[in-house]
């Protein structure tokens, strides 16, 4: 169904009608999406998050964002810090 979202949106920097696009998805975890667009007319980059709920139907929620597409990909796409990450780090700092 996200696949098949063709919706039409304000840019929020220079009003004009834009689609949302779907295919630079940088972080797909926990129910929800966060995909990366630009407007075609002004360039100004978003992260859009993406997440349904039985209650509200779809839920769109867009940052306007100065990442480019690669570096979104490399900061929302890492994995969450797990427990032997936040040891690790522990004997890290406090154990040298
Ligand atoms: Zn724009």
């Amino acid at each position: 169904m996200i696949n098949g979202l063709g919706t039409k949106t304000s840019c929020p920097v220079c009003k004009k009608q834009r689609n949302l696009q779907m295919d630079r998805v940088v972080s797909d975890r926990g129910g929800a999406f966060v995909v990366y667009n630009r407007c075609p007319h002004c360039q100004s980059a978003f992260l859009a998050t993406i997440s349904e709920s039985r209650e509200r139907g779809l839920l769109v929620v867009e940052t306007l964002t100065d990442l480019s597409y690669q570096e979104a990909l490399a900061v929302l796409g890492k994995r969450p810090l797990v427990a032997d990450a936040l040891l690790e780090i522990y004997e890290t700092l406090y154990k040298s």
